[in-house]
């Protein structure tokens, strides 16, 4: 009996994840009318590949479709999809696997925000639109990107110091803690809320057998919550984006309206080619997959009400014991201009973050779960300080202070599952940057008779 359930159970669910929710479709019916039925059937086709090149690489290691994603110029569509577990590149953060549609943000950014502010991430892992807006602000801005889901942060902590800005602080917060101890502070808020997943369909069959009605509900009533939680750290003036991957109303355009008329806000048109297939919400843009070449998305802007608003003030104040000058001067010889990090040095770890924003980055972290703040620039080893990976990784570092060593394709995926690499001659001792394609993928140690691995081992390939 016990064997027949479970074998009944496991069809049932097989079944449920091949088809449409019945509820779904009678939604998207009466939403699309007639074109419902071109979405049911694009939903049963492969998902797109796309990926965003990061401006720090100038190669990619295989075909990319002529087609290149309309509104982002970083994005590409790809024919089929690589493994990019075998791509050393992939490791090196050259570019992101993103699909295309979460890509439009560029165009929000682009159009409404300048690049010298600071941003707030809210629901950021694993990262894919936390690295689009950290490359967009560049040396400018500040991004803070923040996960709740603490098995997700290490995740999008790794993506972002991949991506090698170094203007990112990467908090494991609620909502609430931005609402209450940092009113007034951001320029811009995203809000990539999480949803019910419509938009994912195709892509994750899961998404099919997890999806109701009533999920739908809860996802709404979270999402306000989220808004709420979060209103008050929104400087009036600022910017807030709302995203979702999802089709439904009620966690679309009713919590935007909701936010119009409930909190105060300005909902913001958003300019875009009619070629691109965007579909005009009531307010806000969905991108349906029939439409548009990728997956489901809903994002919308708003400009909160102006008013009178004493700046931001941080709750606590810590003061923050100066470091070791003499140290700090010889890690920011690994930098190109040295005068933008500042070195943040504790017990074993010293990290660099942008120098403009010193003092918000250090308030910042007496009271938010700061995972990372910029990037580890280096690690006392004994009596030395060794480079660190995410320095590797870095836009700002200085290359032709460390010996280079160029790694085949075999060579760099062993380095990637962090075994021993075979000593080379004439090679100076000491920290080696490894390179593939002449792109840098990490340090070794080189100390005489082996190269020792520095690669992080909670980042190595596990399996091929
Ligand atoms: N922005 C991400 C990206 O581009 O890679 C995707 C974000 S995903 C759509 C939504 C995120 O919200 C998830 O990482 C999830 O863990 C997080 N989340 C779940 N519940 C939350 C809550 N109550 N408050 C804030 N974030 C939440």
């Amino acid at each position: 009996m016990r064997k027949k359930s479970k074998c009944c159970t496991f069809a049932r669910n097989k079944l449920l994840k091949e088809v449409l929710p019945v509820d779904f479709i009678e939604n998207m019916r009466s939403e699309l009318g007639s074109e419902a039925d071109a979405l049911f059937q694009v939903l049963e086709q492969e998902p797109q590949t796309s990926i965003r090149l990061n401006d720090k690489c100038d190669v990619v290691s295989f075909d990319v479709d002529s087609d290149e994603v309309p509104w982002n110029e970083d994005g590409y569509y790809l024919n089929g999809r690589p493994s990019f577990t075998l791509d050393p590149l992939f490791h090196a953060g050259c570019y992101y696997v993103q699909e295309a549609s979460s890509m439009f943000l560029q165009q929000v950014l682009e159009q409404y925000l300048d690049t010298d502010s600071v941003v707030l991430d809210l629901c950021a892992a694993p990262g894919g639109k936390s690295t689009l807006i950290s490359q967009y602000l560049g040396s400018d801005g500040l991004l803070i990107s923040n996960e709740v889901v603490r098995q997700r942060v290490f995740v999008l902590s790794e993506n972002v110091l991949k991506w090698g800005n170094g203007n990112v602080v990467v908090t494991h917060n609620q909502p609430v803690d931005f609402g209450e101890g940092c009113k007034n502070l951001f320029d811009c808020i995203l809000v990539d809320a999480p949803c019910s997943g419509e938009g994912m369909f195709r892509k994750d069959k899961d998404a099919r057998s997890e999806w109701s009605s009533k999920q739908v509900t809860v996802c709404a009533e979270r999402q306000r919550k989220i808004l709420m939680d979060v209103w008050n750290a929104l400087k009036p003036g600022g910017l807030l984006i709302y995203s979702t991957c999802t089709f439904n109303r009620q966690e679309n355009e009713e919590n935007v309206e909701w936010v119009r008329d409930c909190l105060g806000a300005d909902v913001l048109s958003v300019d875009y080619d009619s070629y691109w297939g965007i579909t005009e919400g009531n307010p806000g843009y969905h991108f349906y997959p029939h439409k548009t070449r990728g997956e489901g998305l809903y994002i919308c802007a708003l400009r909160k009400y102006e008013s009178f608003f004493t700046p931001y003030k941080i709750k606590l104040q810590k003061r923050v014991v100066p470091g070791d000058a003499s140290v700090e001067r010889e890690v920011k010889k690994w930098l190109l201009h040295p005068e933008e990090w500042a070195i943040k040095q504790s017990d074993r770890f010293l990290s660099a973050y942008p120098m403009r924003y010193k003092e918000l980055v250090e308030n910042l972290s007496t009271f938010l779960t700061c995972l990372s703040s910029g990037f580890g620039i280096g690690e006392w080893r004994g009596k030395h300080i060794s480079p660190q990976h995410s320095l590797s990784m870095s836009k700002a570092l200085r290359r032709d202070v460390f010996s280079s060593l160029s790694l085949s394709l075999e060579q760099s995926l062993s380095y990637l599952r962090t075994e021993a690499l075979m000593p080379v001659e004439n090679l100076p001792s000491g920290p080696v940057l490894v390179c593939y394609d002449d792109v840098p993928i990490g340090f070794v140690k080189n100390v005489g008779n082996r190269l020792n691995n520095l690669y992080p081992n909670e980042w190595r390939i596990r399996k091929l």
